[in-house]
């Protein structure tokens, strides 16, 4: 089997490595790839918003199996494209992809079907219309601009001010582009985040291990919000009692509401759940896997993937091939200094071959590129150093032990990835995950 696959960060350094280590591949390309995935792919460039370009690189190619992973090709109508062409490829639709596309469609469509989550006051169209809703809004408030902005389009704010300067920020000067055209204002939900994602094929479904991201920059959740500075994986995340509610009141209702609406979802769906003390509730969907919960789901896959997506792409999931590995896992992402905000690319990355000499570790590059026979950095996120244990302990001592070994200037990273977690096994508590 040859697979292509699409995308350049460290959720797709994952996949690929996994696919690269199926039985019966014998090729991954990856467009655009990073310095680590070359290690594993032949990399191609390519610009991954552009499905014309994608489309010609597949006829080139000729792929048995194209997997996508970020989020703007399934929103741009990649999948249509190739279903068109009758090629395989894992991945929602358009019109299935617009659960994470338009986060007004999304909040429209719970309440349609009744999933629980954070109530909206309002979405709006103008930025006069949002300031004018600021009058009657409990503080904190969410304000979300409706359409994709690269995980910048959320702010949790604390008084009007802060979110008035956003909204013009969004609405007024376009910082985010389209995706702000359009804004909603909810209610802010407390509790803990859970990341459960599922796979399905239209009318069969699966559960992927349970993870949890960690989304604010600094440690004890402090700072702005990220893309995700770490995650992990542990059983703990999700008792029983809790999957059964969640499979009940969110994923039944959701998969359901699909078919009702003539929706057919293929691929893996994203569902950001806060644990509420009036149960869980979504925060968003997305229509692809997270990043960086994926690197922390394929270090416990024990399965054949490259077989278990073709099987995806022909509408034929055999639920009971997914077979994890036992224990825990954990991804600690180390960015650039200054992100989220403004940070220098081009700093040389010491350390990689020592730090995957640590037991049960692999380095997943995010922003890396070559340049002069050095890896570089070139992005926010640069690298995530993903460990899997017997235990959640085990798997976060191997990933802080391959941390010390790497360094480039300016590297930062949060060092309590899965401290929540831990602490609440000390205390015997599972309750909220
Ligand atoms: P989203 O892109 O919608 O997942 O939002 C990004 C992050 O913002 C989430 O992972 C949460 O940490 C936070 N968030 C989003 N919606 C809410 C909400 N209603 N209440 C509290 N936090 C939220």
């Amino acid at each position: 089997m040859q697979i292509l696959v699409i995308g350049g960060g460290g959720r797709e350094h994952a996949l690929v490595w996994k696919l690269a280590q199926s039985a019966g591949v014998q090729k991954v390309w990856c467009a655009p790839g990073n310095a680590g995935i070359a290690g594993e792919a032949e990399c191609l460039a390519a610009d991954v918003g552009d499905v014309a370009a994608l489309v010609a690189l597949a006829e080139k190619l000729g792929p048995d199996l194209t997997v996508v992973g970020p989020e703007l090709p399934l929103v741009n109508g990649l999948v249509d494209a190739f279903e068109e062409r009758r090629w395989p490829i894992v991945g929602p639709r358009k019109q299935a992809a617009r659960l994470e596309g338009s986060k007004i469609f999304a909040k429209e469509f719970m309440q349609r079907h009744s999933v629980p989550t954070a109530a909206m006051y309002g979405a709006y169209d103008s930025p006069g219309d949002a300031y004018g809703a600021l009058c009657a809004v409990e503080w904190p408030v969410v304000i979300k601009a409706d359409g994709l902005c690269a995980g910048k389009g959320v702010l949790l704010a604390g008084d009007p001010d802060e979110a008035t300067e956003f909204i013009e920020r969004v609405m007024e000067k376009n910082e985010l582009g389209l995706g702000g055209k359009r804004v909603m204002l909810e209610e802010t939900l407390s509790g803990r985040e859970l990341s459960f994602i599922l796979l399905t094929d239209g009318e069969r479904y699966a559960t992927l291990v349970p993870t949890r991201d960690h989304k604010r920059v600094f440690d004890g959740n402090q700072g702005p919000n990220t893309g995700g500075m770490g995650a992990y994986s542990s059983d703990e995340l999700l008792p029983e009692s809790l999957r059964q509610t969640i499979t009940r009141q969110i994923v039944e209702p959701t998969l359901n509401g699909l078919a009702e609406d003539g929706i057919c979802y293929k691929g893996f769906l994203y569902v950001g759940v806060m644990l509420t003390k009036d149960g869980p509730k979504v925060l968003e969907f997305n229509c692809r896997l997270g990043d960086p919960e994926t690197q922390a789901i394929v270090a416990r896959m024990d399965f054949n993937l490259a077989e278990l997506f073709s099987e995806l792409a022909a509408g034929k999931l055999q639920s009971d091939k997914l077979q994890w590995k036992s224990g825990a896992s954990a991804c600690v992402v180390l960015a650039s200094g200054g992100y989220p905000g403004k940070f220098e690319t081009g700093k040389v990355i010491h350390g990689l071959k020592e730090a995957e000499q640590v037991h049960d570790l692999k380095v997943l590059h995010a922003g890396t590129k070559r340049s002069d026979g050095d890896i570089v950095t070139a992005g926010g996120r640069v690298l995530g150093v993903t460990a899997t244990g017997a235990t959640l302990r085990g798997a976060l001592e191997k990933a802080y032990q391959g941390i010390e070994k790497i360094h480039f200037e300016g590297m930062q990273y949060r060092q309590d990835i899965g401290k929540d977690q831990q602490q609440s096994i000390a205390a015997g508590d599972s309750r909220h995950g």
